[in-house]
Parts: C-alpha cells; sequence; structure tokens
C-alpha cells in the first residue's frame, strides 16, 4: 500500500517546502524506495502559465508540457520521481473540474460545496500518484498554513489519514525558529502558533523541521517538543546553508530524518547510499577555479525568474570543478549604459527566454558583443530569437529585421508566429509546449555536445525562425544545426566561426540535473573555462614581457 506525505509550511513564506520536500524525496530514493512527488498550489489560477515572472519566477515545464510551479524543478533536480500534469494542481484547476462536472450534471442534483466537493476533488488528485509500485507519495501544500486559501487542502489533507488510515500517512510542518538579537536567542512562539492553527483544524503534526539560523539546543528542542505535542526526536533542526542548496539532504540525514520517517512510515526501505551527493557537495565546496558568467535577462533582478538557468550553470561548473560567478544583468540597464561597459571580462555571456518588449535591445546589443568579440554566448529561446534578430540586421544587412511579437510591421519578419499558432485567441496552456524531438547536424557544437543526433528537448514559445530567411543565414555564416524531424522548424542556430555561439529555441535548463549536467551547459561553460584560462595565459605572457 502506498504511503503518503504531506509538507506544510508555517510562520512565513519561502522558507523552502519545495527544498525540503525534493530532499525528502531524494533520500527516500537513496534508500530504495519508489517515490513520487506533487504539488498543490493555493491560488486560483489554473496553472502559473500566465503569471509573472515577478510574482511567481519561473514556469518550470515538463515534458508533457504542463506549465507548472518552480518548485517541480527541485523535485526533478534531487529525484528520479516521473513528473506529469497529475504532479502540480492549483486551486484554479480543482474548481475547474468541479464546475464542469456540475455542468455535465454529474453531481444529480447535490448542493456543490468546499466541503465534501472540492475536498474529494482534491483528494482524488492525491489519490491518482499512489500505484502498486509506489511506495511514498509526497504532497506539498504550497502556501502558509492560516491563510484563507490553503483550508480547503488542509481540511482534504486532514481527511486523508481517516479514509486511508492513520498509519499510512505523515504529517511534516516546516516552520521557522528566528534569532532575535535583542534578546540574544531562538524564539519558539511562531512555531507553537503556526502548530496550533493547524490542530485547530485536526491535523497533528508528526515532524516539524525548524529552519533555522543558529543551531536548536536541547532546551529549544524540549520546549517546541512539549508545546506542540511531537517527540523530542521529532523535532528536526534546518539550519540556513550559506553555501548551497544541495547540501540540505545532507543536513537532514544528520539530524536522522530519513530513519524517522521509515520507522513512522514502516516502509521496507534499504540503507542510505550518499556517496554520489556527498561527492557532488565536495566538488562544490572545492572549486578548482572562479570563473564568471553574464545572464542578461528582463527579470535579471528577480532571483527566481530564470531559476533553472542558474541552477544548469552551477551543474556544469561542478563537473569541471569551477565555480560560477552569476552576473544577472537587466537588459535594459545594456541599452542606457553600453555593453562594453556592462559586459567586458566576462567569460561568457548567456541571454535566456522571455515575453515582451522591453529590454529586447539591449539583450540584442549584448549578443552584437559577445558575436564580434569571440565571448562565448548562449541564447534560450527569446535568447535564440534574439541572435538571430541581431544577425540579420549587423550581418546580413537586414535594415529594421525583428521579430512580429514585438514589430508587426517589420520590413524582415525573421522571427514569426507558429503557423500552428495563428488562430490561436486564449492564454493559457496554448503555447508549442513540452518535449518535442529534434535532429542535429553532425559536425556542430551541439552534436558534439550531446554525443548524438537525435534529441528530446521541452518547449515553450509561440515564435519560430522565419524560414523564408534561411537560405540567406546559412550564406552568410549562421547555420541552423538542429531542426524538428522534418526539417521544418529550426530549433538551433550556430555560429562555425565562432569558439561557441549556440542558440536553441528550446529549454535545456529544465533537463540539467546536479549529477548530470545538461550537455550544452557543459559545453557553455566548458568553452567559457578555455576563454577564461587563454585570457590568464595572455596575462602571464605580458608579465614576462614587461618585467
Ligand atoms: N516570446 C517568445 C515566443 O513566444 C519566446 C518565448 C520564451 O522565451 N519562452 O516565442
Amino acid at each position: 500500500m502506498t504511503k503518503h506525505i504531506f509538507v506544510t509550511g508555517g510562520v512565513v513564506s519561502s522558507l523552502g517546502k519545495g527544498l525540503t520536500s525534493a530532499s525528502i524525496g531524494m533520500l527516500l530514493e537513496q534508500r530504495g524506495l519508489s517515490v513520487r512527488m506533487q504539488k498543490l498550489d493555493p491560488y486560483i489560477n489554473v496553472d502559473p502559465g500566465t503569471m509573472s515572472p515577478y510574482q511567481h519566477g519561473e514556469v518550470y515545464v515538463l515534458d508533457d508540457g504542463s506549465e507548472t510551479d518552480l518548485d517541480l524543478g527541485h523535485y526533478e533536480r534531487f529525484t528520479h520521481s516521473p513528473l506529469t500534469r497529475d504532479s502540480n494542481y492549483t486551486t484554479g484547476q480543482i474548481y475547474l473540474s468541479v464546475i464542469e462536472k456540475e455542468r455535465r450534471g454529474e453531481y444529480l442534483g447535490q448542493t456543490v460545496q468546499v466541503i465534501p466537493h472540492i475536498t474529494n476533488e482534491i483528494k482524488s488528485v492525491i489519490r491518482k500518484l499512489a500505484a502498486d509500485d509506489v511506495d511514498v507519495v509526497i504532497t506539498e501544500i504550497g502556501g502558509t498554513v492560516g491563510d484563507i486559501e490553503s483550508q480547503p487542502f488542509l481540511e482534504a489533507i486532514r481527511q486523508f489519514s481517516l479514509d486511508v488510515g492513520k498509519e499510512n500517512c505523515l504529517y511534516i510542518h516546516l516552520t521557522l525558529v528566528p534569532y532575535l538579537k535583542a534578546a540574544g536567542e531562538l524564539k519558539t512562539k511562531p512555531t507553537q502558533h503556526s502548530v496550533g492553527l493547524l490542530r485547530q483544524i485536526g491535523i497533528q503534526p508528526d515532524i516539524l523541521i525548524c529552519r533555522t539560523e543558529r543551531n536548536l539546543d536541547r532546551e529549544d528542542r524540549a520546549k517546541i517538543a512539549l508545546f506542540c505535542n511531537v517527540p523530542v526526536e521529532a523535532v528536526i533542526e534546518e539550519k540556513d546553508k550559506d553555501f548551497s542548496i544541495y547540501e540540505v539532504p545532507l543536513s537532514l540525514v544528520h539530524n536522522a530524518l530519513d530513519e524517522l520517517i521509515v520507522r513512522k512510515l514502516n516502509l521496507p526501505a534499504g540503507t542510505l547510499d550518499l556517496d554520489d551527493w556527498r561527492d557532488l557537495v565536495h566538488r562544490l565546496r572545492n572549486p578548482k577555479q572562479e570563473i564568471s558568467i553574464a545572464v542578461v535577462g528582463k527579470y535579471a533582478e528577480h532571483r527566481d525568474a530564470y531559476k533553472s538557468i542558474y541552477e544548469a550553470l552551477d551543474h556544469a561548473g561542478v563537473a569541471r570543478q569551477a565555480q560560477i560567478r552569476i552576473q544577472r544583468i537587466q537588459s535594459e540597464h545594456i541599452e542606457r549604459e553600453g555593453p562594453e561597459r556592462l559586459l567586458s571580462g566576462y567569460d561568457g555571456i548567456l541571454v535566456p527566454g522571455g515575453f515582451g518588449e522591453r529590454g529586447i535591445e539591449g539583450k540584442i546589443d549584448a549578443i552584437c558583443f559577445a558575436r564580434e568579440r569571440g565571448v562565448p554566448f548562449f541564447g534560450i529561446c527569446l535568447g535564440m530569437q534574439c541572435a538571430v534578430i541581431e544577425f540579420g540586421r549587423n550581418v546580413i544587412g537586414l535594415t529594421g529585421a525583428h521579430s512580429t511579437e514585438f514589430d508587426k510591421d517589420s520590413p524582415h519578419p525573421v522571427i514569426c508566429l507558429l503557423d500552428e499558432q495563428k488562430a490561436i485567441t486564449d492564454k493559457g496552456g496554448t503555447m508549442r509546449l513540452g518535449s518535442h524531438p529534434a535532429r542535429l547536424a553532425p559536425d556542430s557544437h551541439a552534436a558534439a555536445a550531446y554525443g548524438r543526433q537525435l534529441i528530446h528537448e521541452r518547449h515553450r514559445h509561440r515564435y519560430e525562425f522565419n524560414n523564408v530567411y534561411r537560405q540567406q543565414y546559412l550564406a552568410n555564416g549562421m547555420q541552423a544545426v538542429g531542426t524538428s524531424p522534418s526539417g521544418e522548424l529550426v530549433e538551433i542556430v550556430e555560429l562555425p566561426d565562432h569558439p561557441w555561439f549556440v542558440a536553441v529555441q528550446f529549454h535545456p535548463e529544465f533537463k540539467s540535473k546536479p549529477t548530470a549536467p545538461h550537455p550544452l551547459f557543459a559545453g557553455f561553460i566548458g568553452a567559457a573555462i578555455d576563454k577564461h584560462n587563454a585570457r590568464g595565459e595572455r596575462a602571464k605572457e605580458k608579465e614576462v614581457e614587461t618585467p
């Protein structure tokens, strides 16, 4: 029988529930268990696909084309749990499905209510992940206990243990134990209140994971245990990591969390094998060199807007034992101050995906700078489209070349709407989404990086390279080295004469893992390291020349 773990959060948001859930999933997998991960989000949008990155950070795309919460990125980076549309539900989706059932007359004249209809719907989406070959389903509840909109989810998970038996459910509550400088001590009261709120609705947490900036001593733990009605051993410290998120699972193991979960749920677990993970953290902690990468985007000031890209850069760095110093640069600033001032000295430049016109010219200037100076360049989605515009304008001489997303009347619409998009008016879930195959040209940077010629990558876009211009680009030195298998859609462009200038229509960042970096990120970072080292050699030579 599948066991269920529910992870809730209290006191404040942004405690790292996603990371903690992913870490728990990873630890259970490393004990030989089969795990499924799921996130339930209390907001009313049907999915985060239409939400601004300022509000919600990155939209994480799955193979099946669902647009999901960025916590699912942590799940995929930490575990092997297959993620699908069933791995992320929102209040909006739950209500939509209940309302559609009501319209179809499926409730046979009943009054449709939050309890039991909405809560039944929530329980049914949790049950979807249980199966004979699944040992544990970990369901993370978004938001913070006490939020009005979380109530139906908490009520549903309370009922869930009545349905499947208390012994098959485990409630883990992530909370904050703040340090008050003035008092010189850690404060447990917010945790007591948060657990109090949970108990009011009938959930007694089994385990408390306490985020803290200082170590919890025996007394703190005893106090939390007594007031929150849990055994002392179930008060787990999760100290802030100033180093890397990939240390979180190790610190949870240090506090015996995996042992406790296995025992409480009576899981058929083996011994823990963390060799690969420890090796990863060791490499992260002991880089042999440091290189610097500029990420030039519209939402650069927002930490979570390009989350998977930052992670994928780190993964590629770990593989080469190089620390990546990532500088987030707002493309609008390049428009004001010029690329020379803001981009000189970096070992690589990456332009990520995005929507909307703001900052476009800054991205184009950054790409021109990378192309002309031989700086390794990696363009992703909108970053590729900007690379095509830049090359059209500055190399081929197509004055006014643009994407029709930004200039409907461009004399040279080198990027234009995909045919399949022309009749679409709804915004939600209607882009070209999810995994699609592509074929690579054998002698390309891309094929060398992947080591194969057929790839599958995830997409999220409405616009594409305009094939009317393909010959002209080829004649001038920009090659389409990756296309859809029919050859119709351009998926990768490259400049063969440049040390590394690769731009892709898809989102490789979603498939990178800390223990298996994505080949294109590895290739890009490899080129950036070469550039860095060549610069170092040149500097040394100069020193010798000028005694
Ligand atoms: N706005 C562009 C398009 O829709 C790029 C999308 C993206 O970067 N994800 O095609």
